[in-house]
């Protein structure tokens, strides 16, 4: 008994551990009882990291109230003026999504998501993209995820309310970190890149598509949005990122372009 109980304080801290890496981030909330459900449907899955992105009414007695037992974690929220703000310190983006949109991306289902999120290498955080109540996560944004994960409804009806969105997501990962806590999380030499880092890239790759004349301004059709695509689904590490730059500075340097970055 008294080693079980030894076991469960350890596995209770292991999952902790897991979970504190995980950061959610509603991005401009209409309601703010939605903001409150959320922060409660966190809490009682042991999840205590959120972020909004330029919440419409915060803080506000409605989130309060919604909030019952979790204020202290409204209180920690921290509010940010753009979606940049919020993934720093981030090396993996998922972003949560009803529907899909007219460039289709690499789509997780609830569990599988989970499992990334938690073996997710290199000490980073991971962020979880919540998006509006109207018409959630913009294209832009959804360029910015590695990946969307979709949670699974019925198809003639499937937008589920925003904090009841954020209780399942949160559940999923508690269960995975209960049961894959301390096996699957070994260390590698797998170094996440932040997600400030891969927009300074892709800025990179813009310019040097359009030094070496492959990108024709006035006819940029998809092709950034299908590089982000490609690059989001390689995770390049942060070694890889580096070569990929050098290639890009050469290329420009051979365009002829001197102040390569
Ligand atoms: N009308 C919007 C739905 C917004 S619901 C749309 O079609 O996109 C608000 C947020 O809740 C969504 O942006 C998403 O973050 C989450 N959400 C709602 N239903 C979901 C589902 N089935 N799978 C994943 N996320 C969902």
């Amino acid at each position: 008994m008294i080693i079980k109980a030894a076991q469960d304080t350890r596995s209770a801290a292991r999952v902790a551990a897991h979970l504190s890496r995980i950061r959610f981030v509603l991005i401009n909330t209409t309601h703010p009882g939605n903001i409150g459900a959320a922060a409660r449907a966190m809490k009682v899955m042991g999840l205590q990291s959120l972020h909004l992105v330029t919440p419409k009414t915060f803080p506000c007695a409605d989130a309060t109230a919604m909030a019952s037992g979790a204020d202290d974690l409204l209180q920690r929220a921290v509010v940010h003026g753009s979606l940049d703000s919020a993934l720093a310190g981030c090396s993996l983006v998922l972003g949560t999504s009803a529907r899909l949109r007219s460039l289709p991306m690499p789509q997780m289902d609830l569990r599988m998501a989970a499992e990334g999120a938690l073996a997710e290498q290199g000490g980073q955080d991971i962020a979880i993209l919540f998006g509006r109540e109207r018409y959630g996560l913009t294209n832009d944004e959804m360029q910015r995820c590695h990946q969307l994960v979709h949670i699974e409804t019925n198809p003639d009806y499937g937008s589920l309310n925003l904090a009841q969105a954020v209780q399942v997501m949160a559940y999923e990962l508690r269960m995975t970190a209960l049961t894959d806590a301390g096996n699957q999380f070994a260390p590698t030499d797998w170094v996440g890149v932040d997600a400030g880092q891969m927009e300074l890239f892709y800025d990179h790759l813009e310019q040097s598509l359009l030094d070496i004349g492959f990108l024709n301004p006035a006819q940029p059709r998809k092709l950034l949005a299908r590089m982000r695509r490609l690059f989001n689904r390689a995770r390049p590490d942060q070694n890889e990122i580096n070569i990929l730059r050098g290639i890009l500075a050469a290329a420009q340097r051979a365009a002829g372009k001197g102040d390569a970055k």
